[in-house]
């Protein structure tokens, strides 16, 4: 069994379409994948449609939030929700919020590199994107590839883009103990992505891990493309320790980055119990 559960689509910063990813995930010879789109559920209705016979498919989606760091300060944490409802009215309500100030968000950034003479027209840029799409900074990042002022999306990040650089502007983000329990509410799991990604930016501490445990956190992403050897084996003990659900997956974004599906995987009994807790909607198969 080959199981990813955390891929982008064309609904947020992956360069597939959602019936591309789904194509692309069956080339893989993935058995089970799930579509995490940044904060909206808008690719999965596509995805559905274009499931093959044999693959199966977790709607999900990874939803921006901000965490204490256990270290007296805040940071951002992304949290991964499946099998949620997604017509429960704080989920819609959250999504809408979220992805109209990530829009302001991401014509504030790119009015800055103008100031600064980097050639990026936001309004341009917002209005290609898809319907209930998410923006994000790799929408930036590809344009500026296009323009020529970058060799690739990480360039991209590295000079322009990243946490730490001149242009940054966070973006909306929602406290992270309240989109636990949004997600729960609707009857979705939930499994904190990447936490020890330490490169992206500041990260939480374990006690944060714990803390999200008690408040009802069901898993953690533990084998990650960002994840070195050190960062997966300090989440795999707390996981043990915590009984957390161990998710691995790729965090696959088609051409925006290196990593191909199913470079991570997931193990089958780790899958079932994300759908034993689940009763927002249920894993679908192709037909
Ligand atoms: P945003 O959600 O707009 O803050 O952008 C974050 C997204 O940018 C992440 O989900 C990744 O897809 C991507 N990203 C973050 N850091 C990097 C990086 N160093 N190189 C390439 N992509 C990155
Ligand atoms: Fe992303
Ligand atoms: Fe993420
Ligand atoms: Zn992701």
């Amino acid at each position: 069994m080959r199981i990813d559960l955390h891929t982008h689509s064309t609904a947020s910063d992956g360069t597939d379409t959602p019936a591309e990813l789904v194509a692309h995930a069956a080339a893989a010879g993935l058995d089970t994948f799930a579509i995490t789109d940044h904060d909206t559920t808008s690719g999965w209705a596509a995805a559905v449609a274009a499931l093959p016979a044999g693959l199966r498919l977790v709607r999900g989606a990874e939803l921006s939030c901000v965490s204490p760091d256990g270290r007296g300060g805040y940071c951002t944490v992304h949290l991964l929700g499946y099998l949620f409802d997604p017509a429960a009215a704080a989920v819609v309500a959250q999504y809408a919020r979220t992805r109209a100030d990530r829009r302001v968000r991401l014509a504030r950034i790119a009015e800055k590199m103008a100031a600064d003479g980097l050639p990026v027209d936001a309004d341009a840029l917002l209005a290609g994107l898809p319907e209930d799409s998410t923006a994000g900074r790799p929408h930036l990042a590809m344009a500026l590839v296009r323009a020529g002022v970058a060799t690739s999306v990480d360039d991209a990040f590295a000079r322009f883009l990243n946490d730490r650089g001149r242009y940054y502007v966070p973006s909306s983000r929602t406290p992270v103990h309240e989109s636990i329990e949004m997600i729960a509410e609707a009857g979705g799991v939930t499994v904190l992505a990447h936490a020890f990604a330490h490169h992206r930016g500041p990260t939480v501490t374990a006690d944060v891990i714990k803390e999200l445990a008690r408040i009802g956190l069901d898993g953690v992403e533990v084998d990650h493309p960002d994840h070195g050897p050190e960062a997966r084996a300090e989440l795999r003990a707390l996981a043990a320790d915590l009984d957390l659900i161990m998710t691995g997956s790729s965090d696959y974004h088609g051409t925006n980055k290196v990593i191909g599906l199913g470079q991570e995987t997931t193990a089958p009994e780790m899958l079932e119990a994300i759908a034993e807790r689940a009763t927002g909607v249920e894993i679908v198969a192709g037909s």
